[in-house]
Parts: C-alpha cells; sequence; structure tokens
C-alpha cells in the first residue's frame, strides 16, 4: 500500500504542511544501493551516465506532488564538481527536462542537492533532489 501524503493546515504558521511520517522509515538498516542496483538489475541502459530514480519513500505523491533523485554517473560517490564538463552538461539538461515536465503539471519545482553519507544510510551518494508542488 502506497502512504499518502496529506497536508495538515497548520493554524500558526497559516500555511499547510507535508505530513510524511513514512519517511522516518526509509532504508533503516538497508546496506544496498538502490541506484547501484538500477545498473546491476538493468533499470538502465549501459550507455546510460545521467538517469532519474524516482525517489523511493517520497515526502509527496500524486497528485499532491512527485520526487526524483537525479544520478550525475554511473559511479555516483563522485561529486558534481568532479564531473567531466560534457558529464555536467548532461547533467543539466536532465534537470532542465525534468523541472519543463514537472513545472507543466505543478506550480512550484524545487531542485536541490544533497550529498554525503549522513542522508543515505549505506550508501554515499551524490544528487540532485527534485520535489516538485
Ligand atoms: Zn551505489
Amino acid at each position: 500500500m502506497q502512504p499518502t501524503t496529506p497536508l495538515v493546515w497548520n493554524p500558526i504558521l497559516r500555511q499547510y504542511l507535508v505530513n510524511a511520517p513514512h519517511r522516518m522509515n526509509r532504508r533503516e538498516g538497508v546496506t544496498a544501493c538502490p541506484f547501484c542496483a538500477d545498473i546491476t538489475e538493468g533499470r538502465v541502459s549501459p550507455e546510460t551516465q545521467v538517469w532519474l530514480h524516482p525517489n523511493d519513500f517520497p515526502p509527496l505523491q500524486p497528485p499532491v506532488g512527485e520526487a526524483y533523485v537525479v544520478i550525475y554517473s554511473r559511479d555516483h560517490h563522485r561529486t558534481f564538481i568532479q564531473l567531466t564538463v560534457d558529464e555536467v552538461y548532461a547533467v543539466t539538461l536532465l534537470w532542465r527536462d525534468l523541472y519543463r515536465d514537472l513545472a507543466s503539471r505543478y506550480p512550484t519545482v524545487m531542485i536541490f542537492e544533497n550529498s554525503g553519507e549522513s542522508i543515505f544510510v549505506g550508501c554515499v551518494q551524490n544528487s540532485t533532489r527534485a520535489c516538485i508542488r
């Protein structure tokens, strides 16, 4: 069963807030990397260097929003500044395409970057996140 993404009205802030308690249990005790699995399980072709991985624990779900992870490189331990110019170009094209696609369906698109061990149990990753609402 897919968790829902209820928006909860906060009368103090006078705005809706995302209530996503299912994210508290993400990947606890799991050491397998979902991005390496994209490669080893054939979800991306051998030629693919940059790809979108649907967020396995999205804070927002349709019709409220969507969330993806942009994988910069098959060697996703590399940081953005370690990419070649051609690789950076490929990442920016994917950012652009993702933004255009999501902006056609949602009023707000937020693209941001997370990196480092503290954001994912068992796997260092360097990637962009896109949460949309
Ligand atoms: Zn990995």
